[in-house]
């Protein structure tokens, strides 16, 4: 399956005039296939699985800016923290913990979005409102001094309904507006809310989303659902 370059130069365009950023997902997708976006000029690239993304990192220009999208373990923490550019699914302060550590190992800031609990699937992961307001207080106090906070990410329901997806970014919207007061660790620079995919982006950058996570809408569908 071949990139869809025109698909890509057309969503790019409605993209940029609303100065929302780009990450063009290219989990399961073949390096060739990466290469060709990134010679349109495209940067931004998010995968779910660690070795793959090490595997692309190693094999593909330095200069693109990698996003750890998907459920990240802790043990696999190691493995990204040298060279990643944001890791948009932080739903623990278990991984937080880790993240931080590892980032300390390798002499970086690691750059984190916080996952918010939106939807009504239970397969997806995230913080409700309340522990999201328990773990302000300790980014106020500093606990984690080599991650920074950017922002927050979620996903809607997979759903016909399209009130409910509008419904959901909207409610995320409002807990970033919120966030983005309530963080006074000046470290933290909050300016990122990821949400938005293939299906639902354009209800995302309606509700206020700054950065979208698109895969099969540039590379084609995928073989398997991941
Ligand atoms: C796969 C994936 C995407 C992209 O999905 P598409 O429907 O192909 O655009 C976005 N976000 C996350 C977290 C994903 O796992």
């Amino acid at each position: 399956m071949a990139v869809n370059t025109a698909g890509y130069q057309l969503v790019k365009k409605k993209l940029d005039v609303k100065n929302v950023t780009l990450v063009a997902v290219s989990k399961t997708k073949s390096i060739e296939d990466i290469q060709q976006l990134y010679d349109l000029g495209q940067r931004d690239f998010g995968e779910n699985y660690v070795q793959e993304l090490v595997d692309k990192y190693e094999a593909l220009p330095k200069d693109i800016r990698w996003h750890f999208i998907g459920h990240l373990q802790t043990n696999k923490v190691k493995y990204i923290a040298p060279f990643v550019y944001l890791i948009h699914g932080v739903d623990s302060v278990k991984l937080l913990s880790e993240i931080n550590k590892q980032a300390k190992k390798s002499d970086r800031l690691v750059s984190c979005l916080l996952q918010v609990f939106i939807s009504k699937d239970e397969t997806k992961f995230g913080f409700d409102e309340a522990e999201l307001m328990e773990l302000i207080s300790s980014l106020n106090r500093n606990d984690f001094d080599r991650v920074t906070i950017k922002g927050l990410m979620g996903m809607a329901s997979f759903t016909e309904d399209n009130s409910l997806i509008v419904a959901e970014f909207t409610r995320l919207h409002n807990i970033f507006e919120r966030f983005k007061v309530q963080i006074t660790e000046t470290r933290h620079t909050i300016s990122v809310l990821s949400m938005g995919m293939s299906a639902d982006y354009q209800f995302a950058i309606d509700a206020g989303s700054t950065m979208v996570r698109i895969g099969s809408l540039l590379f084609g569908e995928r073989n398997y659902k991941a």
